[in-house]
Formats: structure tokens, sequence, C-alpha cells
């Protein structure tokens, strides 16, 4: 039902207009043009203003004749670097660029999905779920247009977020929260040679409590990692202070927040032995989200899946996305894949079937 001809060349447009991250003004402007050109509701917030981007959230309404509450479909609109000037090329039924850039299918692929689905609606007339479409900025490098979106603009407690590689069927269900941990140890500075016994090297006690420390795979749902160990003094001093970053994701709230308190206590307990004090900040990126299969949301993904005869993949997120951000905010969202492949790489493609099929999906999900 969908208009192969128009998602194509939709999709060709989204990915020439340049729109690396937090330079997304051109891009949304875009969509914003072409939701109101299908007569719809449109309404921007003011996201990039608070963290140096030239662009916003795009969030249009469709009011549906099929009763119930709005769902959100949503795919973010910016890109990684190298992003732009991009050239797409179409070999063989395969999308891809001429090396020097990404292709952008993420997230683009899910933008002329979404866009497509709208255009048939309004176009045969066809009868509806209310639907929000919503394309954030600034998804790569953190969500930051998920996380300064005015969330008064959107109703439903539902979404659909179009941001996952693979063939079009996969469905992620759980993604991990994040936390980031900044620690600064401060011992006490003297002179290496003259009185060291005066001196409390921060670079000793950092030492101790990372030997006392779990790291890196935790368990099948968390992971921590130390990225950033900092102190350079001169030989001669005792080193006053060692600045440490680390980070633990998890699927499971708890063991979350278990870890950064393991990786607090033992910082602790080694300035204790030693006579050093810590200052441990913990910053929550993101939160977990996990939604249970029988879940009226992924009853309802499958179902479109079995009439398109899209076989399902039912997967664990490992990395960030606006649905981890959503789930902040008390909106329940699953990842769904767009066919996308390679991504964040220049050797980014993705399939015309693919394409096809992801609009198709959206449109069934818009219409059941
Ligand atoms: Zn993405």
């Amino acid at each position: 039902m969908i208009n192969e001809k128009r998602l194509l060349d939709t999709f060709l447009e989204y990915v020439q207009i340049d729109s690396e991250t937090k330079n997304e003004k051109a891009m949304g402007e875009k969509l914003v043009a072409d939701l109101k050109a299908l007569g719809l509701e449109v309404q921007t917030d003011q996201a990039g203003a608070n963290y140096g981007s030239n662009g916003c959230n795009v969030h249009a309404f469709i009011p549906g004749t099929i009763p119930g509450d709005p769902v959100i479909m949503c795919a973010h609109m910016d890109t990684v670097v190298p992003g732009n000037g991009i050239k797409p090329i179409i070999e063989e039924g395969v999308i891809r660029t001429d090396g020097s850039t990404v292709l952008a299918g993420d997230d683009k692929s899910g933008i002329a999905a979404i866009m497509e689905a709208a255009r048939v609606i309004k176009e045969k007339n066809l009868p509806c779920r209310n639907t929000e479409i919503l394309f954030t900025i600034s998804e790569e490098g953190g969500m930051m247009g998920a996380k300064n979106m005015d969330y008064g603009m959107l109703k439903g407690k539902d979404a659909m977020v179009f941001d996952a590689s693979g063939d079009v069927g996969k469905i992620i269900t759980c993604g991990p929260g994040q936390i980031k941990i900044f620690a600064t140890i401060i011992g006490r500075s003297s002179h290496a040679g003259l009185a060291p016994e005066d001196g409390i090297s921060a670079i000793q006690v950092a030492a101790k409590g990372i030997a006392k420390m779990n790291l890196l795979r935790i368990d099948e749902e968390t992971t921590c990692n130390i990225g950033t160990l900092k102190a350079e003094y001169a030989t001669n001093i005792v080193p006053e202070k060692v600045e440490l970053i680390a980070e633990v994701r998890s699927r499971n709230l708890d063991k979350l927040n278990a870890q950064a308190e393991h990786i607090r206590q033992c910082l602790q307990e080694a300035c204790d032995e030693m006579g050093a004090t810590l200052e441990y900040d913990p910053r929550t990126n993101y939160v977990s989200f996990n939604i249970e299969n029988n879940d009226p949301l992924i009853v309802r993904t499958l179902e479109s899946f079995e009439r398109l005869g899209i076989t399902p993949v039912i997967a664990k997120g490992g990395g960030g996305s606006d649905a981890n951000v959503m789930a902040l905010h008390g909106i329940k969202a699953v990842v769904l894949s767009t066919g996308m492949a390679k991504v964040h790489t220049t050797s980014e493609t993705i399939t015309i079937g693919n394409l096809n099929k992801c609009a198709e999906l959206v449109l069934d999900l818009m219409t059941h």
C-alpha cells in the first residue's frame, strides 16, 4: 500500500540534508514543512538552545478514528560524523555512500518510514490510531534532544522508537541504564625525597581502591569500566589528587545502583585506610527500561509482524537510545529496527527492501 518510489525519493532527499548532531536546523525545518503539508498540527520546542544545538524537536499529531491512547512514533534527525555532503548510491537494491560519509540511514530510514506511513494514511483517508510523530535532535552522543525536550508536547505514554539496526523485525524490549561516576581522591602533597612520610599519595590510594573493584563484565546484564584515571606530577612530589571517571551500565536498575555504590565503597575504604578524602559524584545518564513480552505494546507489534510476514526477533539492547530517556519521563518505549546496517561507519547501508518493509510496518502499526 505504500508508495515505494515516493519513500525512496524522500529517504534520498533527507539523507542529503546535512544534520550532524547539533546542526539539525535545516533538517528540522524540512520536516516541519513536510508535516504541515499533510495538514498536521506541528509543534517544536527549544531543546537545542539548552546545549548548543541550532535544532529543535519536532512533534506532530494525527487525530485517529480508531479509539485508544495515542502512540508516539519516534526517530531522530541527527547523524554521526562524517555526515555532511552525503552522496547516496544505489546498487542492486542496496543504498550506500561513496565511502566518504555515513549514509544516515541511522536514523533517516526511521524518519522516511514514518513520513511515508503518514502520507499514505492522509492520501487514502485510512482509519488510524491517535498517533504522535516525534522527530528528535542530538540522539547521537547522549540523547541531548530527548533529555531537553518539552514533554508537554506529548500526549501518549507508549512509544515506538525506530532506531535499531538490523533487518526489520527486531524489537528491543529492554535497554541498560547508565551511571557516569566522577570521583576525585584527595591525598596530601609533600616533597617525595625530603618528607615523603608527610604526604598521602592519591595515586596509591586510587590503586588500592581500584584493586578491590569488580570491573568490566559484572553479570549478564551489568557492566562497569573505568575510562579515565588522571594524575600527572613530578616524581619528587607526592601526588595530591587523582581524578577517575567510570561508567556502569545495567538493564536492571537495582544492579545499576548497586554497582555504582560498590565503586564508591572501594574508593572510600581505600581513602579511609590511608587518610585521604573522596569526592564522589554519580550522574545518572539514562535509566534502564524493561518491557514484558506480554505487554500490549509488544503484543501489538508482534501482531503487525505476523500480518506482514515479518519474522520477529526479540532482542536486548546494549546501548542508550531515546527510549531510555523517555523511560525517565514515564513513557514506555520499544526500539524497532529499520533495516539500517553498519551504522556509524562509512560503509553504512540499507536495502530498499528493508526501507519498504519498515514503512509498511509503521503503516500497519498506525492503522490497526
Ligand atoms: Zn540512531
